[in-house]
């Protein structure tokens, strides 16, 4: 019997369920790229479209773990030393935990989580895991690769619009009863004609692409593997031989690329000096790609024009966290990922990586982060331990 920790965020205050406002969702078994969706044997535990991600829909995971003899301890309890996740981890076999509300592993905590064999993302992203430390104490690092991938591309277009064409205020606006029109346009713009560039296009920045060619704008792209020579000429890119390059180019830059010591803070004053004045910068990676200052420094001076995502340090974010206030953001809660579609996928992978850790099955390929001691899968792809 192990120990399965889940750490998930609140409940609706409202209470849970809510009133699910539509009766079903499509369902996806194949993702762009051909990989298969997560399927794991058996019964869900849930309905797909069920709010699954927070603490009472326990990425309807009870069944199974309960089935096999297994104890599943749920809470939203994460932060400093006297919480649930530090009472419970020293326990744990199996942590389970999402980056909209993560559970930090540090190297401190790895050290105390001697059972710990599996640190399991439910979504994308295992950079709440300290990789080298986990490397080192022989802890499997898995995530639900390819899950939310399409979610969040489509958070990418939409926040591109909402910033360029000025929406936020200009709903606001009318929603306080105004008829402004000179000033909800005196910031907005077309996107047609824009140059767009993505640091990073793996499986979410291509999917932003492919999804930007139909509204004309000129593709730009860099990241650590050159994309086959057909996408390039499919989307008419242009490659940059780095970030540097790209941001000299573009008119509207988003960063798609995992946070591991070397990426973090790598967009700082200087990268921001680099950009066309009144550029627009979109980050649903990571909150410490960015430094946090900086980018109030650029909007505040007009060095560029807006900054929308929703990924923050540390998660939740302070009342006080300066983004909720800059001007001209795009702001949200860490939410791209996690919409009630992107559950039904990531849990349902939760359950298969699960099946196939207490089942002895290798876990696929592309899920593995860290594994056998070094980076593995995705993990060697897209990761570095430095
Ligand atoms: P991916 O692994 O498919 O692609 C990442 C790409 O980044 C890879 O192709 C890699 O070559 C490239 N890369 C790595 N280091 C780089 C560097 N220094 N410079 C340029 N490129 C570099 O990952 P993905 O599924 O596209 O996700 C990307 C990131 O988005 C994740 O790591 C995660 O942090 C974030 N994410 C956020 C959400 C959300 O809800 N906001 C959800 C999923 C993923």
């Amino acid at each position: 019997m192990a120990k399965v920790l889940c750490v998930l965020y609140p409940d609706p205050q409202t209470g849970y369920p809510p009133r699910y406002v539509r009766d079903a969702i499509p369902e996806i078994a194949v993702y762009d790229n051909g990989q298969k969706a997560p399927h794991p044997s058996g019964a869900l535990g849930f309905k797909p479209g069920e709010l699954v991600g927070c603490v009472s829909g326990e990425l309807g995971l009870r069944p199974y773990l309960v089935h096999h003899g297994h104890e599943l301890i749920v809470t939203s309890d994460k932060d400093g030393p006297d919480s649930a996740f530090e009472r419970y981890l020293p326990e744990a076999e199996v942590v389970i935990s999402q980056p909209f509300w993560p559970a930090y592993l540090s190297a401190e905590r790895i050290a105390k989580a001697k059972n710990l064999k599996l640190a399991l993302t439910a979504g994308v992203g295992s950079d709440h895991v300290d990789l080298k430390a986990a490397a080192q104490a022989g802890i499997t690092v898995a995530e639900v690769t390819g899950s939310n991938s399409i979610s969040v591309a489509e958070h990418v277009v939409m926040v591109i619009l909402t910033l360029v064409r000025n929406y936020v205020p200009s709903h606001a606006f009318s929603a306080a009863g105004g008829w402004n029109i000179a000033e909800c346009v005196e910031r907005s713009y077309d996107i047609e004609g824009m140059h767009f560039g993505t640091i990073g296009a793996g499986r979410i920045g291509l999917a932003v692409l492919r999804r930007l060619k139909p509204f004309g704008l000129a593709l730009h792209y860099t990241q650590r593997h050159r994309l086959a020579p057909e996408i390039e000429r499919e989307l008419a890119l242009t490659w940059h031989p780095d970030a540097a390059s790209l941001v000299r180019a573009v008119d509207i830059v988003n960063l798609q690329l995992p946070l591991y010591p070397s990426t973090e803070h790598f967009f700082n004053d200087a990268m921001f000096a680099k950009l066309k004045r009144g550029a627009y910068l979109i980050n649903t990676a990571r909150g410490q790609l960015v430094e946090r200052d900086a980018v109030v420094r650029a909007l505040q001076s007009g060095q560029i024009a807006g900054y929308a995502g929703d990924v923050w340090f540390p998660q939740p974010a302070p009342p006080d966290h300066p983004w909720r206030t800059m001007p001209f953001n795009g702001m949200t809660p860490h939410i791209s990922g996690t919409t009630l579609s992107a559950q039904a996928r990531y849990a349902a992978g939760t359950l298969e990586i699960l099946q196939s850790f207490f089942g002895g099955a290798p876990i696929r390929e592309e899920y593995l982060i860290v594994d056998g001691g070094n980076l593995a899968g995705t993990g060697r792809a897209s990761y570095q331990l430095t």
